[in-house]
């Protein structure tokens, strides 16, 4: 994969909040020499934006690098607008196009998010589907936000995070469902490390059978 300059190569990574999808993603575009977009990213700017009083529509067409720079888009009250605004279906196509070309962009890219292999990317190359228990996920949710001075309750984290998943999984347009040729990759026992060791192996499997 190393000597192809010009490829076109797209890793999809789906799956609900704090699954690992991030932290995979990540790992696996260090590894590969990919380009990453964190997709949650736009719609947490598009809800920084509505939360000081912008239309979300109008936000997500007029969205700016300085908006994706913003430090404040990892909290949790931005997570939990983001959910809400995705839910619009004129937000996402705003967001659609830029999405897409970056999946397609020369050198290959991953993109993480709730509908990279079905709606943004369905010719992806690689697709998996990050899942944990929601009590792990909420666990690893609240130890960021401590981390990162948010002083909430675990049990808050872990309502919040239900209500998040079940809003994303039910909305009509593009909800969080696996590709039918996704991987899933539960990461409820595993470390981190075990879990970008069984992405990359899958990804080295499709780069396998690209090849002739
Ligand atoms: O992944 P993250 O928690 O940053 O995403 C915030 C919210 O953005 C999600 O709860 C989801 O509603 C929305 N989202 C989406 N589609 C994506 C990425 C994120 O609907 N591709």
């Amino acid at each position: 994969m190393s000597s192809a300059e010009n490829r076109v190569f797209t890793v999809a990574i789906d799956g609900p909040a704090a699954s690992g999808k991030g932290t995979i993603a990540r790992a696996l575009a260090e590894r590969f020499g990919l380009a990453h977009l964190d997709t949650g990213l736009l719609y947490r700017a598009v809800a920084a934006r509505v939360l000081e009083g912008a239309d979300p529509v109008a936000a997500a067409e007029g969205l700016t690098e300085a908006d994706l720079a913003r430090p404040d888009l990892r909290a949790e009250a931005v997570g939990r607008k983001a959910s809400e605004v995705a839910a619009i279906p004129a937000v996402r196509e705003a967001l659609l196009d830029f999405q897409r070309r970056f999946a397609r962009r020369e050198g290959g890219a991953v993109l993480d998010g709730r509908d990279i292999g079905t709606v943004i990317c369905p010719e992806a190359e690689v697709k998996l589907f990050v899942t944990a228990e929601d009590e792990i996920r909420a666990r690893r949710r609240h130890r960021e936000l401590v981390a990162r001075g948010e002083d909430v309750p675990f049990e808050e984290v872990l309502a919040d995070l239900r209500a998040r998943d079940a809003r994303d999984a039910a909305r009509a347009t593009a909800p969080l469902r696996p590709a039918p040729d996704a991987l899933l990759l539960d990461t409820s026992k595993l470390s981190i490390e075990a879990a970008v060791e069984a992405a990359a192996r899958h990804v080295e499997a499709k780069i396998g059978q690209g090849r002739d």
